[in-house]
């Protein structure tokens, strides 16, 4: 076929009736060339295919109907309108018009005909109908019955384009369509044969045009489910293609001996777990290739991977590179900082840590020991990379809770450190474990390595629910846990993102505590405190001289004092699963058995019941994280500020989760056989992220 006729690469002005204005509004739906319009489907459809009578319409239908003006008069009990009662032997309605002309009152006359169509509603005890600015014409007696329209596709539309001039617009692509020109079928033959999934010219025929009505909810009709296999597909494929591009690039081989990490090994006071040395093999084996390692480390809170992240470091060091390791808050990046300089300061590599605080020449010092090679690890938040920070020679960047970035900010951070052609390798590291038809789509440009068992000697968290009314009851049970030897987080939650509230609602709480407990040393972290504040905080805590903690949710990830054994979340309903299992992770570290106390303020919605009982039942991340997908939607996995990636037209993970299988498997073949559809399948549903594509 010729090239020419290939709507996907034909602009939108091509279309008649399409001018720089029109094609300016259509782009705001984000359509832009002729074939993108028929990919922006209906959202629901009304029947016009035959005329009811009135006495047949039932409140809550959408119908056309057909009658004579029986009275035309404006009203005004309440608001000024205009009501027009039709009836056609059968019944009769009332239309109502809130805005109406003169020449509009004048031309429904008493014995003139109107077709009209509109949302019937009740209105009045007696049960008499009325339909509010329905659509409407006039018609002779004649024309009774004689109608041309059958199912009419309703558009999302936009400001200045109307129904009608978009159903124009599509029906011209049809016509285009049906004179030769094509749109890319972008599902190999093996996909199409099986008969697995319809073609795409009879998907979009069937959602534009459809024969008969279809169910409110399309998405499992075959036609929209075709769509959904194609973007989810054209997702997948735009990461896969990522992943592809940078294994073509070259990164440093650490061929080491390994002596400085078997050093290592020797010092650490507890042997690696089973699921440690194996994916620290994983790792390894990576670092030793010439192309740049692309790996998410996942696993639960608290199944240690941060010193899996300490030995990937070690083999770049020992083959004489940098490492840089990004935490999402500065807390957590002061804590690595900490356990990193107690691990290595024995084996005579020098580690920093860049935070917010270092200004001037502290601040120059240090940027000044990386950029000559002074430094052989650092660690930060995400200013390392935003800040012009030069690295001498940075071979591989650790990101730790990545799940707190994002896709797009991961992708963002390929480019960086990239030196003489050498691209750092890279680990990501996730806390929060995700389903595994969700990592196969969302990290499909990583592979994946999982730490699927816990340290020894932990005992799993018990958890109970109170309202808050048992308040005093749960201060007591401080109390006597503190007696006990115990250490205590009292977290306070709020689900507005205003820091100010968090931190004001923690102040109370640690004053509350200290009138009901006054014998107790308690602390005090919030996110509105210096950092140099918070950290002394943490440590008076981290040595035992507090034994509460009162904290905000800034404690949210990372923190690890393993003595901490009892844990109260005030208002627990506000947060989601996620969220719960990554504060109460800060519990159930040391030996001791632990309890979270999740109290929360009646009443509870069902989905708030819901997490809570999850929470009591269950202590196993990909559990809860299988539960959070179904009752939160899967975008927030992902990251929290998704954009671009992951945000569908048609699809949506949750629901069509039983696709991503085949999805997968789709994408693998399509890459090895068809590679000349992936360009225009990703063009097609992922323009967004073409920048990314071409790394
Ligand atoms: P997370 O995976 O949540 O980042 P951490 O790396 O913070 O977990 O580890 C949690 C705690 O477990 C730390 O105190 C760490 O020292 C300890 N730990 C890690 N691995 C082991 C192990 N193999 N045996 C005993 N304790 C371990
Ligand atoms: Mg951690």
């Amino acid at each position: 076929m010729a090239v020419e006729n290939c709507l996907d690469e034909l602009p939108i002005t091509t279309l008649k009736g399409v001018g720089s204005k029109v094609a300016e509004k259509l782009g705001r739906l984000g359509i832009v060339s002729v074939g993108d319009i028929l990919f922006h489907l209906p959202f629901r459809y009304e029947d016009r295919s035959e005329v009811v009578s009135i006495g047949a319409l039932k409140p809550g239908d959408s119908c056309l109907f057909e009658g004579q003006v029986e009275l035309a008069e404006v009203v005004f009990r309440g608001r000024r309108s205009m009501l027009v009662r039709l009836s056609d032997g059968t019944g009769f309605i009332t239309l109502r018009f809130f805005h109406f002309s003169n020449s509009q009152k004048q031309a429904m006359k008493r014995g003139q005909w109107m077709r009209c169509f509109g949302d019937i509603k009740a209105y009045n005890k007696a049960g008499g109908a009325e339909v509010v600015h329905p659509e409407y014409s006039f018609i002779s007696e004649q024309q009774r019955g004689q109608i041309d329209e059958g199912l009419l596709a309703v558009y999302p539309v936009t400001e200045g384009l109307n129904q009608t001039s978009f159903r124009k617009l599509i029906k011209q692509v049809f016509v285009m369509l049906q004179q030769g020109a094509h749109v890319c079928e972008c599902l190999p033959q093996h996909a199409l044969k099986k008969g697995q999934y319809l073609p795409l010219l009879d998907s979009l025929q069937e959602l534009h045009y459809p024969q008969s009505m279809p169910p409110s909810d399309v998405s499992h009709i075959p036609a929209f489910q075709r769509l959904i296999f194609e973007e989810l597909l054209a997702n997948h494929l735009s990461l896969s293609l990522i992943k592809k591009g940078v294994k073509k690039q070259a990164a440093p081989s650490f061929n080491t001996e390994g002596t400085v990490l078997l050093q290592f090994l020797k010092t650490l006071e507890f042997d690696l777990t089973g699921a440690q040395q194996r994916v620290v093999e994983e790792i390894t084996s990576d670092l030793r290739k010439a192309s740049p390692m692309q790996r998410l480390l996942q696993g639960d809170v608290g199944s240690g991977k941060t010193v899996v992240a300490a030995c990937a470091a070690l083999t770049a060091i020992e083959a004489g590179y940098q490492v840089a390791l990004m935490a999402p808050t500065e807390l957590l990046a002061e804590q690595h900082y900490k356990n990193f300089q107690e691990w290595l300061s024995g084996l005579d590599i020098h580690v920093t840590c860049l935070l917010g605080r270092h200004k001037g020449k502290v601040y120059t010092a240090i940027t000044g020991d990386i950029q000559l090679g002074k430094t052989n690890m650092i660690i930060g938040t995400q200013s390392l990379f935003q800040e012009k920070v030069s690295f001498a020679k940075l071979g591989l960047i650790i990101i730790d809770e990545q799940h707190r970035f994002g896709v797009q900010q991961r992708l963002a951070l390929r480019g960086k450190g990239v030196n003489n052609d050498t691209c750092p390798h890279q680990l990501v590291m996730t806390a929060t474990p995700i389903p595994r038809t969700l990592a196969m789509l969302g990290y499909a440009d990583l592979d994946l390595s999982t730490i699927d068992e816990l340290p020894p000697g932990r005992t799993p968290v018990t958890t109970t629910v109170l309202p808050v009314s048992k308040r005093e009851k749960i201060i007591q049970r401080i109390s006597q846990g503190v007696a006990d030897g115990r250490q205590v987080y009292w977290v306070c939650t709020l689900i507005e993102e205003s820091e100010v509230l968090q931190c004001q609602a923690a102040e109370v709480a640690a004053e509350l505590l200290t009138e009901c407990l006054p014998e107790l040393n308690i602390g005090l972290v919030h996110g509105r405190m210096k950092a140099e504040e918070k950290q002394a905080v943490m440590d008076q805590f981290k040595q035992k001289s507090l034994n509460i903690l009162v904290a905000t949710t800034v404690i949210e990830v990372g923190v690890d004092v393993p003595n901490a054994s009892l844990m109260i979340i005030e208002n627990a309903e506000r947060l989601g699963l996620a969220q719960l299992h990554q504060l109460r992770g800060r519990v159930g570290r040391g030996q001791r058995d632990s309890h979270c106390v999740l109290m929360y303020k009646s009443p509870l919605s069902n989905n708030a019941n819901e997490r809570l009982s999850v929470m009591r039942e269950t202590t196993d991340g990909f559990k809860i994280a299988e539960k959070d997908m179904q009752l939160r939607g899967a975008g927030e996995l992902l990251g929290k500020r998704q954009a671009g990636f992951m945000r569908f037209k048609v699809a949506d993970i949750v629901r069509d989760a039983e696709l991503l299988g085949s999805v997968s498997d789709c994408a693998d073949r399509l890459l090895l056989e068809h590679e000349e559809l992936v360009e225009p399948l990703v063009h097609r549903w992922v323009a967004n992220s073409v920048e990314y594509v071409q790394v």
